[in-house]
């Protein structure tokens, strides 16, 4: 599965990509985002890079969503040569370059993100321009174009590090419910809160959950898979629910898409969990179990037929 890639794969992949902002650049005269890792060593691809990658993506549609902006065009792609995405946007490059340079200066995770801003024009945008510094190295933190050019570091030790950091966000994404709105209801007379809740002898007690997920989710997998992952939190609580209900509500982005014009095919989903058996559910189950409402008007949604 982790294949090693030669100096000549990237270079062919770095022309590939090159041809192909030309390309969206000759198509939409708009600034682009062109995101990649910044993965240290031959080895480009893996689960784990995978995730990071993800992550880098869900980050950046929040910032799209925050904006107000939907990408004209979006392009996800994964080769041997590592994980690539494009975004056409309809905004002002500064613009653009700050909310990137944010995500890749926010965490350590960051620090292996790459996400290019190209003008219309097809000259990058320098962070110098906004300014902010270089970017920084992450090993010792200083500027990483010193660091790599009198090459400072060893491959192992970057890899090492790259290792680290993957795997800390990844376990991170577990507790990531900041992202979170939830709403607490309990039935019962003795309790108001969930600390008298937790007080009172099992059976007393009947918690149901609601929670609103922060999203945004471009497929009900991804949402089936969030909720998952906190279905298994909730159930090591003090008080297991015995109804859990999730629901992301893609109204914002719908909204955006209809106020820059362009109408987007866009989803709502819902899932909801009770009693034991349905708490049990894998990630597949939920995922088939996930409600979808289509937001726009019936013209909006893809026809069976064509
Ligand atoms: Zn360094």
């Amino acid at each position: 599965m982790e294949t090693t890639v030669s100096l000549v794969q990237m270079l062919d992949a770095r022309e590939r990509r090159v041809q192909h902002q030309q390309e969206l650049l000759a198509r939409y005269h708009k600034p682009l985002i062109c995101f990649t890792m910044n993965i240290c060593g031959p080895i480009k691809d893996s689960p784990l890079i995978r995730q990071g990658f993800a992550r880098g993506r869900q980050l950046l549609r929040q910032q799209f969503l925050r904006a107000k902006l939907t990408p004209l065009y979006q392009y996800p792609c994964r080769t041997a040569t590592g994980c690539e995405a494009f975004y056409v946007l309809d905004a002002d490059p500064l613009t653009i370059k700050k909310f990137t340079t944010d995500i890749e200066d926010a965490t350590p995770l960051g620090r292996l993100f790459d996400m290019d801003v190209i003008r219309p024009d097809g000259l990058k945008v320098d962070r110098e321009e906004l300014d902010l510094e270089g970017r920084r190295c992450l090993i010792c933190g200083g500027p990483a174009k010193v660091c790599s050019s009198r090459r400072i570091h060893t491959v192992a030790e970057l890899q090492e590090k790259t290792t680290e950091i993957l795997t800390e966000a990844r376990d991170a994404q577990d507790i990531a419910i900041r992202d979170i709105s939830g709403r607490l209801y309990l039935s019962g007379p003795q309790a108001e809160t969930l600390q008298q809740a937790a007080a009172l002898p099992a059976g007393d007690v009947y918690l149901t959950l609601t929670v609103e997920l922060f999203g945004p989710y471009d497929s009900a997998a991804a949402f089936a898979r969030d909720c998952y992952t906190l279905t298994a939190l909730a159930k090591q609580c003090t008080v297991p629910p015995e109804n859990l209900h999730f629901t992301w509500d893609a109204r914002s982005p719908a909204e955006s898409s209809l106020n820059t014009g362009s109408l987007l095919y866009t989803e709502d989903y819902s899932l909801d969990l009770s009693g034991a058996v349905q708490l049990d559910w894998t990630e597949q189950q939920m995922e088939q179990q996930t409600e979808t409402e289509y937001l726009l008007d019936a013209g909006n949604i893809p026809d069976e037929g064509e």
